[in-house]
């Protein structure tokens, strides 16, 4: 439903121009929530802002229901924004403020009295509507930006980190909250996080970002379990990569071992890559630890760290070729012990780089 088609936004001329995207491509399904996720710095706010309005593509087009909405200005685009400072006005009632875009729209007056009592019973905040802004906590203060933000009907709502404000615990209730509104008003929600756990927590779908390019687009389910890049693997969670020798290909899946080990049929990102050296995302839950001397180890290392947090613990294994991996483990072994470790080959997965 919005398709972003080969966007390119760079700021500045010459020498010190900057290349915020670079070529983008990505569509946005109707009705979804969407989430950007990527460090600081990819261009997240610049694509929101893109889709917004408040910035032009320096190339490419953005189409909204298949019609291009580059020639519409941010108010005459079917898309409201939700900034991580929530723009309030402090000094007035929660109603003015969410009655406030559309007094700007000369919306009658029956209706916005209508839609206040509407949006603010969606966000549960009901009795509040004429307490002063600058009476509420951060928390309900976010609630009523998004009342604000749903009042005019977009088709689209667009959410810069708008939790990152708020502590961890009101962040936690937001994110609920938000998936609960996404659902019960059908709007297509495009959310942007640096925090891979919040993303993995809400979406649909995740678009996966570094230096102005998009990485890898999925359900959270699989760009958890089958990340394509090393960039994708390292930056969700806490995936191992380790080194192995690409064989070949069997079809779809790849032929790798590890070191002199026997060869194991596994899933590939890209059944074009080269023979020989490759990494392979290893998750730490899919790892048991069995004797150095079990014909079930595919690796081998020595314990070199270990960390007790009551379910169990998290140990750190160096391989023979120096790379470290973490697993989880109901029962440690000693610090120096020889260990080999087993893992589930399904989930193993050969990255692209
Ligand atoms: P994010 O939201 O992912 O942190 P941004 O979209 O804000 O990233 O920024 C992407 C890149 O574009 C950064 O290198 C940033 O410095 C640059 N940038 C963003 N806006 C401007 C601007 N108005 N002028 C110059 N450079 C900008
Ligand atoms: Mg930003």
């Amino acid at each position: 439903m919005i398709d972003v088609k080969h966007v390119t936004k760079r700021f500045g001329e010459g020498q010190t121009a900057v290349t915020a995207l670079g070529d983008i491509s990505l569509a946005i399904p109707e009705g979804s929530f969407f989430t950007l996720l990527g460090p600081s710095g990819c261009g997240k706010t610049t694509l929101l802002r893109l889709i917004a309005g408040f910035e032009l593509p320096t190339e490419g087009e953005i189409a909204l229901d298949g019609d291009s909405i580059g020639h519409l200005a941010p108010n005459n685009r079917p898309v409201n924004t939700v900034f991580q400072s929530y723009a309030l006005f402090p000094h007035m009632s929660v109603a003015r403020n969410v009655g406030f875009g559309l007094e700007m729209l000369k919306r009658p007056k029956a209706e916005i009295e209508a839609t206040i009592h509407e949006m603010l019973e969606l966000v549960q905040l009901g009795e509040f509507a004429s307490r002063r802004v600058d009476q509420l906590s951060g928390g309900q203060q976010q609630r009523v930006a998004l009342a604000r933000a749903l009042a005019p009907r977009p088709k689209v709502l667009l959410l810069d980190e708008p939790l990152s404000a708020l502590d961890l615990k009101l962040r936690k209730g937001m994110q609920s909250e938000l998936k609960r509104l996404q659902n019960e008003t059908g709007i297509t929600f495009v959310f942007v996080t640096h925090d891979q756990g919040e993303a993995l927590a809400m979406s649909d779908q995740i678009a996966v970002m570094s230096a102005g390019a998009v990485r890898q687009v999925g359900t959270p389910e699989e760009i958890y379990t089958a990340p394509q890049s090393r960039f994708v693997a390292d930056f969700i969670g806490d995936t191992n990569i380790v080194n192995a020798t690409l064989l070949g290909f069997d079809g779809d899946k790849a032929k790798i071992r590890f070191g002199e080990g026997t060869p194991l049929t596994v899933q590939t990102a890209s059944t074009s890559l080269t023979p020989g050296a490759v990494h392979v995302a290893l998750r730490p839950e899919t790892i048991d630890v069995v004797d150095e001397g079990s014909d079930r180890a595919l690796l081998r290392g020595a314990v070199v760290d270990s960390t007790y947090f009551g379910a169990g613990s998290q140990m750190l294994v160096r391989l023979d070729d120096g790379v470290d991996v973490h697993v989880q483990v109901a029962t440690s072994r000693a610090i120096g012990a020889r260990v080999g470790l087993e893992c589930d080959t399904s989930m193993l997965h050969v990255l692209e780089d």
